[in-house]
This record gives C-alpha cells, structure tokens and sequence, in this order.
C-alpha cells in the first residue's frame, strides 16, 4: 500500500510512504531526514534524538476520532525553549485526507490543511484578535508564538531542516472549532488549518502500534533529583512534575531538573492523589500550588489545587483566604463579548464587571502539571465580577486564557473527597470573609477561636481514629487515598 518507496539515500535502508501527502519521512534505521522530489529520495540530514515526552499515542496506532477513523504516521517534536512537545501527523479516512493530532491541557486539537484563505501577518496578531477565516468561520485568537522543530519520526508533511523555526497562532471559534494559523518560517507562505477540540473519550485506539524504547509506559515518575519514584496520576499527560520527597521541579520529556524548592513542610488541604467526586465525574487531585501578588505593597497569597478527570479534562479549586473555595472551569474565549473591555466582559448572557488586576506569580509547586510550570513565572492576571462570580483573564508569554470560577464550600468539597469537614480547608480565611463553609463566622474574640480549635482537633483526631482501621486506600467519593497513605502523595494510579 505504499504510495512510493526507495532506499535510504544515508545508510541504504527501504524507505516507504503510506500516504500521498507524505514528502518526507525520518529514516527508521540511520535517523536522517529523506525527502522525495522529482529527482527521487534526498538526504536533509539526521534528526536529533527524541525526547521522551509524555504521551498518549505513537506512530502506527489506529483508531476513531469523534467517529472518523485515523492512522498516526508520524510526528514532530517542538519546543518554546522550556521543554519539547509532539504533534502528531495523521492518515483520516483510510487515506483520502491528512492532518495534525495533538493532546494539550485535557483535549484534543485535531486541524487539517484549507486553502484559499487570506490571514493577517504574523506581527500584526495578538492574543483576542478577531480573524475571520471566510467559510470556516470567525476565531479569536488565543496564543501568538514560534516554536523550534527539534526533531521527529515516521511520515511527515514536508521535509524541516534542523532548527526549523515555525511562527503560528492558535485560534478558537464557538462550538469547539479550533484553527491554527501556520506562517512556517515567517518568510511569506502560510498555511491555514482549521479543526475541532475534543474531549479526550470521542478518542479511540483500535490498534496500537509498536512501542519504541522511549514511549513504553510506565506508572512512576522518576525525580532526577532524588531518583525517587513519583505515581503517575494523570497517565501521560503531565509535562512537569514538583517532586513530593524532595521538592525539585523536573520536566518529565527531557528528566531534567528545572527548578529547586523546599520539601513541602505540611499536608495539603487536599492531599495530591486524593479522589473525589463532583457532577457524577471522578477527579484526582494532581497538583498543588501557591502563588501570589502584591497588592498596594502587600503580598497575597493563595492556593491552587489542580483536578484532572479523564472524560472532563482539569479543572481547579482555588483557596482563597479573603474569598473563601472555589470551582474554577475554562471558559473558550471565543464566546466572551469583549466590546467592553477593558472595563468589563460579557459571557453566557451575564455581564462581569472588572475588580482589580495584578501580576499574578507562582511561589510553589507540588505534583504533575499540564503546562511547562517555572517557580517564578507571572502572568497579568484581571478579575472580573458578578455577584459571589468571578470570570478571570490571565495573559502572559503570547496567550490569554479565561476561566470562570464560582463559590464552592470546603463541606461540599470535604465530602467529595472524603476529607475531614473539620480539617485545614475551613480554615485559614481572613475574619468575617465568609469563606470556607465550615470556618465561616468563627470570627470572634480569641477566646472563641481557641474553643472552636480545640473542638476541630478533638474532631480531626476523631476522624483520623476512624481511619486507621481501614487501610483499603481506594478511590471514590467517601474513601479517597487520603487515608492510609504515606507523606504528601498516597498512592494513586
Ligand atoms: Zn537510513
Ligand atoms: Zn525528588
């Protein structure tokens, strides 16, 4: 079934093409980079070693995407200089159309190549333009960058020399439409692609192809720091990882060290590896963190606790010691009206009228991240609200993001994840801010704040007494792997 073939012009191995869209391929054997032309097979020269980026899919695997069967022929390994990432080249329709593949932040992105659209230069983007892209639709842009192609394997599109530049711009329209903006090198030619976003189930592997020594799964996470063995709590889908025992921040692909910081001296609230259940999904807390901003001289500090859920993807619950917990969702920018801005932003038909807005740093980080985390890195963070509300943009390193949060009480929060209603969620909030559910209005003198300690103590080591009889550590909304667990991380899977 090949649609053309030869032999390597480097070390002489056969060379196939599956698809006819295919112009180059990553030799198996010698790894040099062979393009096909009228002149027959050409040497670009050998590609540089992959790295071992966490991942769901390889080359030769098979499946449906949304109902529409695909082959995975091939992939490229970019990155921003913090850390690479693959997309994937895909075979759709047994042949009759070609596209790429890639899992980013809880989702799918799968975009094919449409012609005959003119788009606005590169320079000209910035994150929240407005691009009309004619038949396909109107998109909002939501990332301007560049990325190098560091290497790649199997089929590809077209032949990438070594340090290959790519210039592009991630769009979204309304209804999951999502389009890329490719300016290649940003010399002039581009390439509009234009797909959807999915939700990770409508994926399906039918077929797996062979595993190459760098993609064989594993449950554990090694910290290159200490060599310990982190668990692996969101499969293949983290890209950084703040280690439990040691605190080092390491990104997974490349096993390198990124970032030292102090052992986490106390338990999390809600303890990494801890499940629970809300809206009928079951989530595992993954991560926790701590930023901060200065507001009027003075530092504020909150924390974040990152869910990950296979069917939903991630979603966060922030303690905030003025505001109290809440459940925070993404929200697709393309569906926020933004004429008001910067004043306020309309979406779902309510309007959110802008609070304050700060620089926003991240201080700590513990656990499995989706995104190439830093200690240190800010992003603009602005808040705009409705009531107890709060719709939020953060813009930094060429992308915006929104997210929508809304109130959620630690007792409900507790009680999914089976967590003491008395513990150190309720706890912490700033007097008569109302927040925390259970700490709420204990605002009083000292002496009633101390009365109301002892009695949570008294509380806690009770609930700890129930516990230690049952050493199952299993999931779901009233176990939870709080129990009987070991340190900051309690197993997990
Ligand atoms: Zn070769
Ligand atoms: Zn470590």
């Amino acid at each position: 079934m090949a649609v053309a073939q030869g032999s390597c012009p480097s070390c002489g191995a056969p060379i196939e093409f599956g698809l006819g869209s295919s112009l180059a391929k990553v030799c198996e054997f010698c790894r040099a980079t062979v393009v096909r032309s009228d002149r027959g097979l050409e040497n670009l020269g050998k590609v540089a070693d992959l790295a071992m980026t966490p991942s769901l899919i390889a080359i030769g695997d098979e499946g449906t995407l949304g109902g529409r069967p695909f082959q995975v022929l091939g992939r490229v390994q970019l990155d921003h200089g913090k850390g690479p990432w693959d997309e994937y080249y895909v075979a759709f329709d047994y042949g009759q159309a070609w596209g790429w593949l890639a899992y980013a932040q809880g989702h799918w992105y799968v975009t094919q190549p449409v012609h005959g659209i003119g788009i606005p230069p590169y320079q000209s983007l910035r994150p929240e333009l407005d691009v009309d892209l004619g038949p396909a639709g109107r998109f909002r842009v939501a990332e301007v960058k560049s990325g190098t192609i560091v290497s790649g394997e199997g089929e590809l599109p077209g032949g990438f020399p070594p340090g290959f530049t790519r210039y592009y711009a991630d769009c979204y329209g309304l209804n999951n439409a999502f389009a890329t903006l490719d300016y290649g090198d940003n010399r002039g030619a581009y390439t509009v692609f234009t797909g959807w976003v999915f939700d990770e189930p409508q994926m399906v592997v039918t077929q797996v192809g062979p595993r190459t020594a760098n993609k064989v799964k594993s449950a554990q996470i090694k910290c290159p720091s200490c060599g310990g063995d982190i668990p692996k709590l969101s499969g293949d889908r983290a890209e950084r990882v703040g280690c439990p025992y040691c605190g080092a921040i390491s990104d997974i692909a490349l096993q390198q060290v990124v970032a030292q910081q102090e052992r986490a001296m106390q338990m999390p609230d809600i303890p990494i590896g801890s499940h629970g259940v809300f809206d009928g999904a079951e989530y595992v807390c993954i991560a926790y963190m701590r930023r901060s901003s200065d507001f009027e001289g003075e530092r504020y500090t909150w924390e974040e606790y990152l869910l990950w859920s296979q069917p939903v993807g991630f979603r966060w619950l922030v303690k905030d010691p003025e505001t109290g917990w809440s459940w925070v969702t993404p929200v697709n920018l393309a569906e926020l009206d933004l004429s008001s801005m910067p004043r306020g932003a309309s979406w779902g038909g309510r309007h959110f009228t802008q609070r304050n807005q700060n620089m926003a740093r991240v201080d700590y980080c513990l656990g499995e991240v989706y995104w190439k985390c830093e200690i240190g890195e800010t992003t603009h963070v602005s808040d705009f609200v409705n009531g107890g509300d709060v719709l939020s943009r953060e813009e930094g390193d060429g992308e915006a993001r929104w997210s929508y949060s809304a109130p959620m009480s630690w007792a409900v929060i507790a009680q999914a994840f089976g967590l003491p209603v008395a513990g150190g969620g309720g706890q912490g909030f700033a007097a008569g801010s109302g927040g925390g559910g259970a700490a709420a209005g204990c605002g009083g003198s000292a002496m009633l704040i101390i009365i109301i300690l002892i009695v949570l103590l008294i509380c806690m080591l009770g609930a700890c007494g129930s516990c230690l009889g049952d050493g199952s550590g299993s999931s779901g909304s009233s176990g939870g792997t709080y129990r009987g667990g070991s340190g900051v991380y309690s197993g997990g899977k």
